[in-house]
């Protein structure tokens, strides 16, 4: 199989390529760079299978050859981005999905668009199921973002019902992971970033707004193996896994042994104040009945993994019993810091009184709590001064 992935020097599109890669597809990359970086698709330079375009999708696409499937990911997604280029955001989702739609139709080619949880808006209806419309406000500044993925959703809709279009759209909840590029202004980077450098982090509003993290692998494994699926429509796919973001700050500073302190600044316009994917239905239709996966041929750049290996067991029994945790979690890790510790790390920086407890019982992905994600997470070449104050807070914190 042919596919092209757009927005490919993303976070998440550089990890599309590679699970196509690893099961022996052939992809084509298409990114404009306007938040994305070469960097991410360095190791992929000399693959036989893969091949990068520069250019931008708001802009008429050519691509020779046949392609069997477009996965349409190009967007700005931090809410700092998308707000320092509104217009490109604006056309990324309705100019870039149109060309990306058309050149679907004109290759036959299946077709998914990456949605996002912002359709919901500031939720009334907690958690999200796909069947909620939301609750979003198209003039405020996140509108530019919010309603850019509505139009391209309904757009997707739009040319399956018209065109026959073979169509998948997910829901993409909160992502994290390597290639995040440090300055990108998403709640993790910054509070990691702001930890190691021994700077406040900073909590908009009283922190007491939530969110639902899910480490990129999961969220890959769970797009790619809806693209397999056969289901047309919205389908959410993330760690229900919920926790206020104070508690993450907390969590934080004390992971990374951080003096940073907690400062509070304003609330962004229309921040959602609670998020949590319903994910019942990504459970039900990833999970065992799925035609997803044909167990890929050995080549020389990929020869099959040895049995037992994680790719391996992706085609076997055990991947149908994970598939229907689409965020596997394992048990959390018995957290090494004991109980109080982490509290006694935070002071306050203002004057505000610490917000009232979560509504919600604190649950951290141990991806989060565990020093390994952390060492995975930066790209030493990228932030040299960071890395650097990164290794030796990983050396206190194995003393
Ligand atoms: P990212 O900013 O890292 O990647 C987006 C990529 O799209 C960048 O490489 C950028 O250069 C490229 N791009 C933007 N406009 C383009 C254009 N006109 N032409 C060509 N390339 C263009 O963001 P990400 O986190 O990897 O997000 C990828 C997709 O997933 C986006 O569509 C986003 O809306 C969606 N999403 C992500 C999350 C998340 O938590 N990461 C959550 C919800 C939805
Ligand atoms: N946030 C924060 N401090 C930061 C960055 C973000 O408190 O330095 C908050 C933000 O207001 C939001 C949550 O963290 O409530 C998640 O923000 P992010 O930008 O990661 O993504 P969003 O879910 O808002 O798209």
């Amino acid at each position: 199989m042919r596919v092209l992935i757009t927005g490919a020097a993303g976070f998440l599109g550089s990890h599309l390529c590679d699970r196509f890669l690893a099961d022996g597809h052939e992809v084509v990359g298409m990114d404009n760079f306007i938040t994305g970086s070469p960097d991410n698709l360095a190791h992929l330079e000399g693959h036989p299978r893969f091949t990068f375009i520069e250019h931008d999708v708001t802009r008429e696409i050519q691509i020779d050859g046949p392609l069997d499937g477009i996965l349409h990911f190009a967007s700005p997604a931090s809410p700092p981005d998308y707000l320092a280029f509104p217009i490109q955001t604006l056309k990324v989702g309705s100019l870039g999905t149109h060309n990306t739609l058309g050149l679907a139709r004109a290759k036959g080619a299946r077709y998914l668009l990456a949605s996002t949880s912002e359709v919901y808006g500031d939720p009334e209806v907690h958690p999200q199921p796909e069947t909620y419309w939301g609750h979003v406000n198209p003039v405020g500044p996140r509108g530019v973002y919010d309603e850019a993925k509505r139009f391209a959703e309904a757009m997707t809709m739009a040319y399956h019902r018209s065109h026959g279009i073979d169509v998948r759209i997910v829901r993409i909840f909160n992502t994290y992971g390597p290639r995040m590029r440090p300055d990108d202004g998403r709640v993790i980077t910054n509070f990691i970033v702001q930890a190691l450098r021994g700077e406040p982090l900073t909590v908009y509003g009283d922190g007491s707004q939530t969110r639902s993290f899910c480490f990129v692998d999961d969220e890959i494994e769970g797009i790619y193996r809806l693209f397999w699926s056969d289901y047309v429509g919205p389908v959410n796919i993330g760690n229900p896994n919920e926790f206020t973001i104070l508690e993450l700050a907390e969590r934080v500073i004390a992971l990374t042994g951080s003096t940073s302190t907690i400062e509070f600044r304003p609330l962004p316009p229309d921040d959602p104040r609670l998020r949590r994917p319903d994910i019942t239905l990504a459970r039900r239709l990833l999970g065992s009945g799925a035609p997803y996966l044909p167990r890929r041929r050995a080549t020389p750049h990929h020869p099959l993994p040895p049995p037992g290996h994680r790719e391996d067991r992706r085609h076997g029994a055990d991947a149908l019993t994970r598939l229907p945790e689409v965020c596997p979690w394992p048990p959390a890790p018995a957290d090494p810091f004991p109980a109080g510790l982490s509290r006694g790390r935070v002071r306050f920086t203002t004057s505000s009184a610490p917000p009232p407890s979560s509504p919600c019982a604190p649950a951290f992905a141990p991806a989060v709590t565990s020093a390994r994600f952390l060492r995975q997470y930066f790209c030493p070449a990228k932030d040299p001064i960071l890395a650097k104050e990164f290794r030796s807070c990983l050396r206190n914190r194995s003393r």
